[in-house]
């Protein structure tokens, strides 16, 4: 953690720079309500038993909530002057305390930079506090919508998606959002004495990606689109999971298919789908799937060498009041199990392409019901194969991590969700180099979301 943010804010010293922080913003929209305080430093880290522990008192001396750009920069500018930490919060929606404010300071909510700035074919540029929901919504008019979105499209922004999430409903096709091309451009504001605003287009792009917002505030993205599809809610039941999975992978791999969706779900988990559950027959494990309209026929042509039975299929209503199928995929299954049962916690994982069917099997075989399977068919640099968001009975953090290791003997990659820095969440154990060189240029003094990217030594004040 970075030496600027060593003092803590209830001290006099700390009240002091506060103070001077607020004289500098003022006619910033602002608030020290400890209520408003409370709630605005809190994410869905509560999936994780350990992390309810390590993040539940950890709250903000500020919220701030910038109009536009301008009084984005003003707010860094005052950050950098009186070395107050800062933490962009997006909906909120993160499941690893990303934008809790470990170290306190400024929380700087994005959600009145919603606006869509233009939109062509393909291709849309947006104020980072934009609702996905809403961008969709605009968008598809025009015949175009998001390449991919979380199951949290109702409550998440671009801005959180982008710098906190990795994939979703879409990556089935297009990949995560790490996939070349899949983020066209990105404007942020840097952290220094002169705040500076830089465009980052294509590659370069990337250094905000999956960066938990310690590399710069984004406050504009231009995001590729995808042609609007008719999509087809599906839901297939199996008596064995491992047929739904090697079904699964027949449509992901079947290119002519049109998909947003391939989801595996392990029974019992299936039976807390509340709006689904008439769907659902008892001790069938489910295949829950968004098909392109056109491709339907050829879908239940490959279902019929299979004995899955389609027991829900409806055209995809994306309407605020109806629960959506993808609300039963990536990390809304936990969710729906969580809501009826607390005794549950989550893995995120990677199967290998190249022997997927097997170490589903080789784990199955090895837990039981004390994990049960759910899968997320992606593609990955070019290969087709599945993430995983297992449900994990929970007893003991030894034993979570005894499953990991379980998990990992079988040739499946574990990033680990328990945890709050970028290295131990990787799959690969480390920071992008690219994105902590970065952090360098643009926070010098590790103000942005403290003690999240740990492998990064500030500059002393
Ligand atoms: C039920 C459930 C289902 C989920 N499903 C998925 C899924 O399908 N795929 C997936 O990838 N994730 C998923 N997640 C995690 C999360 O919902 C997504 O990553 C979501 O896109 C985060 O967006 P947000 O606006 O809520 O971001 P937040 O949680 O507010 O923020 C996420 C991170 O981004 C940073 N940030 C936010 N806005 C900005 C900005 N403008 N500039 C710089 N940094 C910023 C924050 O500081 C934080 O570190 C799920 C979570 C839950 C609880």
């Amino acid at each position: 953690m970075g030496q600027a943010t060593a003092l803590s804010y209830t001290d006099k010293a700390g009240q002091l720079r506060l103070e001077g922080f607020l004289v500098d913003i003022a006619g910033v929209e602002a608030t020290t309500d400890p209520i408003e305080l409370k709630r605005n430093s809190r994410d869905y880290f509560w999936y994780s038993p350990i992390l309810q522990q390590m993040l539940k008192d950890k709250v903000a001396d500020i919220v701030v909530r910038p109009r536009d750009e301008a009084e984005v920069v003003r707010v860094a500018r005052a950050c950098f002057k009186h070395r107050v930490a800062l933490t962009v919060r997006g909906g909120a929606t993160g499941n690893y305390g990303q934008c809790v404010p470990l170290d306190g300071g400024v929380v700087l909510d994005m959600a009145k930079l919603d606006r869509i700035e233009w939109q062509k074919p393909g291709l849309v540029r947006v104020q980072a506090g934009a609702k996905l929901f809403d961008i969709d919504a605009a968008t598809r008019p025009n015949g175009f919508e998001l390449r991919m979105h979380p199951s949290t499209k109702r409550a998440s922004q671009i801005g959180g998606f982008v710098a906190g999430g990795s994939g979703g409903v879409g990556s089935v096709t297009f990949g995560g959002m790490r996939e070349p091309g899949n983020i066209v451009a990105a404007r942020i504001v840097t952290v220094e004495e002169e705040p500076r605003i830089i465009e980052l287009r294509g590659d370069a792009a990337q250094k905000i990606s999956r960066a938990y917002g310690t590399t710069g505030i984004i406050t504009v993205l231009e995001m590729p689109l995808a042609p609007a599809q008719a999509w087809i809610d599906v839901i297939v039941t199996f008596d064995d999971f491992i047929e739904a999975v090697r079904f699964g992978q027949t449509i992901a791999m079947a290119d002519g298919i049109v998909k947003k969706l391939l989801s595996p779900v392990q029974w019992p988990a299936p039976q807390h789908f509340t709006a689904f559950r008439p769907y659902i027959p008892d001790g069938k494990s489910v295949l829950n799937a968004m098909i392109g309209d056109m491709s339907m026929e050829s879908f239940e042509t490959l279902l019929g060498a299979t004995s899955g039975t389609i027991t829900y299929k409806a055209a995809s209503e994306d309407i605020l009041g109806k629960t959506p199928l993808y609300e039963h995929a990536w990390n809304h299954t936990t969710l729906q199990m969580l809501k009826g049962d607390r005794g549950v916690t989550y893995l995120q994982c990677l199967y290998p392409h190249d022997r997927l069917v097997e170490s589903v099997a080789e784990v199955g075989a090895k837990f039981g019901d004390e994990v049960l399977q759910h899968l997320e068919f992606i593609r990955l640099n070019g290969y087709m194969t599945a993430s995983g968001i297992p449900i994990v009975r929970y007893s003991t953090p030894e034993r979570l991590y005894e499953i990991m290791a379980g998990y990992e003997a079988c040739g499946i990659m574990i990033a680990n969700p328990h945890v709050v820095t970028l290295e131990d969440g990787s799959r690969y154990k480390r920071v992008d180099a690219d994105q902590l060189g970065f952090k360098h240029e643009v926070d010098p003094l590790g103000l942005l979301n403290p003690g999240k990217m740990r492998s990064f030594v500030a500059e002393a004040i």
